[in-house]
């Protein structure tokens, strides 16, 4: 049996068809650009297999309330001709077969859970640190979803006092994203992430931020583990940073794992995403 799996992103959609195996058994890189021209070269890869269901793990925000009417569309995006376009229905358009939506953080979280860094546990938060921050979820085995999908990037936190950046989430400013995602390193600092690495203020910033979303899931979710991902968190300085400085805003409330393992980066690096995909597709009827 032979299932597919579309991890849909602003800059690429890499699609990948595998055996019930989870063995890859072909895939490709499309560029995203207006729905009509990429998603002919997607139709174009899946039309050369006979597939049982498909897997999407798209950006957002989208709709995946099976009550709402427009269930299956990416909603408000700024992407040019992505906005109110329905992903479902073109798929289910051209192949008739069982369609499984969901965010791709949220699809990342199903991999890792299943193949990854969370193997053998009911739960895990998947973090992605890039150009937003987004965040997934499975909670007791299943994909935490429910009138919407979680969006952990946009939650308040308290600004360090030595910051003076103004935050450029469009719609809150000053939220998690607009302050410690890879756009608010740059316009803070002034240089691309990369190129600060040995300046030691600066991730001692950014984890104080990325800590605070931490707490927030974790008195929000206790899950068994947070993976995070997304071309910041390359920076793997970030890592004790962020246990240390989370450590310290627990301040021994309630308890929680070893820190060094509850706080891991990505076992499947770059290919959570498209893994989770493809679960969710076998898990789709
Ligand atoms: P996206 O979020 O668009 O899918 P990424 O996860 O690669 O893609 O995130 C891109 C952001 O991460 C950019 O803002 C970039 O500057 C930043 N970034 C990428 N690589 C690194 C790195 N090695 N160190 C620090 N920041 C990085
Ligand atoms: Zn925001």
């Amino acid at each position: 049996m032979m299932y597919g799996a579309i991890e849909a992103g602003g800059t690429k959609f890499v699609c990948a068809v595998s055996d019930e195996n989870l063995n890859i058994l072909e895939r490709e890189s499309i560029k995203t650009t207006v729905p009509a021209e990429t998603m002919n070269l997607v139709f174009k890869f899946f039309d050369k297999f006979k597939l049982e269901a498909i897997g999407v793990g798209s950006f957002g925000p989208i709709d995946i309330n099976k009550k709402s009417k427009t269930y299956g569309y990416i909603t408000n995006t700024p992407k040019k001709g992505w906005a109110n376009y329905d992903f479902v229905g073109a798929i289910k358009e051209r192949y008739n077969i069982p369609v499984g939506f969901t965010t791709d953080v949220n699809a990342a979280a199903l991999g890792e859970l299943k193949k990854g860094a969370a193997v053998g546990l009911d739960s895990c938060v998947y973090l992605t640190v890039g150009t937003g921050i987004g965040g997934g979820a499975v909670v007791n085995g299943k994909l935490l979803e429910g009138y919407g999908h979680p969006e952990m990037g946009h939650i308040l936190v308290r600004k360090h006092e030595a910051d003076k950046y103004e935050g450029n989430c469009p719609f809150h400013k000053t939220c998690l994203e607009g302050l410690a995602a890879g756009p608010a390193i740059e316009a803070r600092w002034g240089k691309k992430g990369y190129d600060l690495a040995d300046k030691e203020e600066v991730w001692e910033m950014e984890a104080y931020y990325i800590a605070q979303g931490l707490m927030t899931y974790t008195l929000t979710l206790s899950p068994e583990r947070i993976v995070l991902g997304g071309g910041v968190m390359k920076q793997l300085q970030l890592f004790p940073l962020i246990r240390k400085e989370l450590e310290k805003l627990m301040a021994k409330y309630v308890s929680m794992p070893n820190l060094d393992e509850y706080i891991v980066p990505p076992a499947l690096g770059d290919n959570a995403g498209i893994t989770g995909c493809l679960l969710l597709a076998m898990e789709t009827k």
